[in-house]
């Protein structure tokens, strides 16, 4: 018999899969890399803003030194920009790194975690990583049912994990229903709102949810610089929160968790206006270009707040792998979510007008 290393319920978690790389999917198909659509990992189809390359090439000539720690500059604008204390905020290598600092701040192993169906995957790999127990309330509508939520928070429950918008669903919770939502989580349970779409929002859905952060002491709010601001390959990242949490993260982080050139990269993005408007203007045509030829080719998508909209591509169980693989085949790479229970589907990023007719001619031939 050969030794098993460490707890079960590490054995138990079976890996992220990630959009495929291009370069991966090019070798697999023999297909030339400079042809091929990526519209799988919800990333800027615009690049990074020029702002934030110039900050980086600048910054590189400092790299040698080890980043500032304590990311006091990045702080300090994201103070600024959101009116909050520096020290209510933590960096993160990605947001990623904040939901799972989270798990490991607050969460010990058997204690339950609340997240829905349906809902970022790396909420079930954060609580499975520390032993936690997963209450997964069913969805409603394809989105977060708050209402059952609340139902499901019992004396061992530690930590909730709302998306809004969703991944991979892209539904969108009204303000005033996580308002009233917070209203009644007990004050020991921690709250992590994701809001790693939430500069795609419509002006008129926006809501102040770095305000809240000062009425609940439960709150840690997240936000990224992965999608919106061009920056996935960077790892950047923060949460919000008062003191009596943010110091806990700020205790377990790894201190030079975000690097040199993306805190200089994040300063010069999350001060660059005009680039976030042109993100969240192009998402919202590409969004009317793919869904409008969903409408004419007769198919049941979910209306989507973020930058991706998930699509039914048939009614067999296997419908999500079989397109996916075709449309793979013809360059274009999109993500299959079978992984979260939705086998029918398909999840396309939004991309440039050009691509998303790529891909939508893909589709055609592909559905026949
Ligand atoms: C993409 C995404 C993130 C952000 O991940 P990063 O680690 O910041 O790149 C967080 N939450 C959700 C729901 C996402 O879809």
């Amino acid at each position: 018999m050969s030794i098993q290393f460490g707890p079960d319920y590490v054995r138990a978690i079976a890996p992220y899969q990630g959009g495929k790389p291009i370069a991966e999917v090019a070798r697999e198909f023999g297909l030339d890399e400079a042809k091929i659509v990526k519209l799988a990992s919800n990333e800027n189809p615009s690049g990074m803003p020029e702002s934030a390359k110039r900050a980086m090439l600048e910054a590189v000539a400092e790299i040698a030194r080890y980043p500032d720690a304590n990311g006091f500059d990045l702080k300090a604008a994201i103070s600024a920009k959101y009116n909050v204390p520096s020290e209510w905020i933590t960096l993160g290598n990605g947001s990623n790194d904040i939901l799972e600092l989270a798990a490991h701040a607050f969460v010990q192993p058997g204690q339950a975690v609340i997240y829905a169906q349906y809902s970022f995957a790396v909420y079930a790999l954060a609580t499975q990583a520390v032993g936690g127990r997963a209450t997964v309330v069913p969805a409603k509508n394809y989105g977060h049912d708050l209402a059952a939520f609340a139902q499901a928070i019992t004396a061992d429950t530690k930590l909730i994990f709302i998306a809004n918008p969703n991944n991979p669903t892209g539904t969108f919770l009204p303000a005033a229903e996580i308002e009233a939502f917070l209203d009644v989580v007990p004050p020991q349970v921690v709250v992590v709102l994701d809001e790693a779409y939430n500069e795609f929002l419509a002006p008129e859905l926006q809501y102040e949810s770095t305000a809240w952060v000062k009425r609940y002491p439960n709150l840690l709010v997240s936000r990224t610089f992965s999608k919106a601001y061009g920056l996935a390959g960077l790892r950047v990242g923060f949460g919000i929160a008062q003191p009596a949490i943010a110091d806990l993260l700020n205790r377990i982080r790894q201190p030079f968790n975000v690097n040199s050139l993306a805190q200089a990269a994040a300063i010069a993005a999350l001060n660059d206006a005009d680039f976030l408007q042109q993100s969240a203007r192009l998402n919202t045509e590409g969004y009317r270009q793919l869904t409008q030829e969903f409408d004419a080719l007769g198919l049941e998508y979910i209306p989507s707040y973020g930058n991706f909209v998930l699509v039914r591509v048939g009614n067999e169980d296997d419908a999500g792998d079989r397109v996916n693989l075709a449309l793979l085949k013809k360059g274009v790479i999109v993500r299959p979510v079978g992984n979260y229970g939705l086998p029918q589907w398909l999840r396309v990023s939004i991309g440039l007008p050009a691509e998303n007719s790529i891909f939508i001619d893909a589709l055609k031939t592909v559905l026949g």
